[in-house]
């Protein structure tokens, strides 16, 4: 059976063959405990800490890196920050509009502590306004969260600029660079960054919390005590290789992917030229084309080309049948938001593979809209 074209890159990446390679002998024959004393131990602990690396080669200097179950583990551990915040009188929580569900409902959790929560509006293109921003965040702010690329519509957030705010405001900066480490700078002045591996071409169930060296954060899963307290649980030494090849292949292959994304993106928009682009055109992260066509029923597309993998907003929300909060966020209606679909490219997918695709694509919308 031939497998689908995929153009669903922001949902998950496939593996990097490198990074199966790589994680293999520790899957294997190397199956010491990277937290025992002996020799078998030690090894596996090596491999970690060289990954520990490789992970951090891609984050700002002069911070640590905490191994997580995923991203969104990450985010709730980082959210633990607030606390110390509270105690000098803090308790607001800011949060884009926008944020993935890891970030809006993590926020949420917090109500019951007796922070307030602010879900930041976006403009019509999907930025946040620095200007706007600045009559939000005050001196009772604790955390301020904005994400780097958006995974539903690929715009890059000016998050050096809201980190700036934040700060001088005395608050946190909290970056969810799940869409954009290894693809998109990463400003260096924020508090806290999330990352997941199986967005970059690494495998599921490993992510990572960067955090600013001399931050302190609430232990988030009792026990032994590994990862500096935080988050105790033995480490895979598969996943963390895996994780820190992917990493590494993403440094060394930046300027590359880059171009072939563009490419790629480029084709696409020619292909796609009867159709509109939810969110901004300049600023934003090319593997990422997210499109409506009004009028189209786009439950019935997803059924009508079952040989394309893409999506209908995020992953996790295309299953709930609960309109997009990020395309309603930009001011769409609701009928608008129901006739979008996400294009998601990656390091693998071929020029062949777009064209196939909107070929498949645009015969069924024509069909179901003549
Ligand atoms: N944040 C963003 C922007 C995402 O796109 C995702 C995954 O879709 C996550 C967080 C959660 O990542 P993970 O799957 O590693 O928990």
């Amino acid at each position: 059976m031939k497998s689908p074209i995929y153009l669903d890159n922001q949902a998950t990446t496939p593996l990097a063959p490198e990074a199966f390679d790589a994680m293999l002998p520790w899957l294997k024959d190397n199956f010491g405990n990277p937290h025992s004393a002996h020799k078998l131990g030690r090894q596996t602990a090596a491999i970690v800490d060289v990954a520990r690396e490789q992970v951090a080669e891609l984050l700002p200097k002069q911070g640590n890196v905490i191994f997580t179950g995923s991203a969104t583990e990450a985010i709730n551990l980082a959210f633990g920050a607030v606390y110390e915040q509270l105690k000098r009188g803090r308790n607001k929580i800011i949060v884009l509009e926008t944020e993935h569900a890891a970030v809006r409902d993590t926020a949420t959790s917090y109500v019951k502590f007796g922070f307030e929560i602010t879900f930041m509006p976006v403009d019509s293109y999907g930025i946040v306004s620095i200007e706007a921003l600045k009559s939000f965040v005050d001196n009772k702010t604790a955390l301020v969260a904005a994400m780097l690329v958006n995974n539903e519509i690929g715009v890059i957030q000016p998050v050096e600029a809201i980190s700036e705010l934040a700060h001088s405001n005395g608050a946190l900066m909290l970056c969810d660079a799940v869409q954009g480490y290894g693809r998109v700078a990463i400003p260096d002045n924020v508090d806290m960054i999330a990352v997941s591996g199986h967005k970059i071409y690494g495998p599921k169930g490993i992510g990572a919390l960067w955090t600013r060296a001399g931050l302190k954060l609430p232990t988030l899963i009792h026990g032994g005590g590994q990862e500096k307290g935080v988050r105790s649980g033995t480490l895979s030494p598969a996943l963390c290789t895996g994780f820190g090849v992917a990493a590494e292949l993403c440094d060394s292959n930046l300027n590359k992917d880059m171009e072939h994304i563009e490419k790629l993106s480029d084709y696409a928009q020619q292909l796609f030229d009867d159709w509109l682009i939810n969110g901004s055109t300049d600023q934003r992260y090319p593997g990422n084309l997210n499109l409506r066509r009004n009028g189209l029923d786009v439950g019935r597309l997803m059924s009508d080309v079952r040989d394309v993998a893409f999506s209908v907003g995020s992953a996790c929300a295309s299953g709930s049948g609960r309109p997009s909060h990020v395309l309603t966020a930009l001011g769409l209606a609701p009928a608008e938001v129901k006739s979008s679909i996400r294009l998601g490219f990656g390091r693998y997918t071929t020029m062949e593979e777009i064209e196939e695709a909107a070929n498949m694509i645009n015969s069924a919308v024509e069909a179901q809209l003549k």
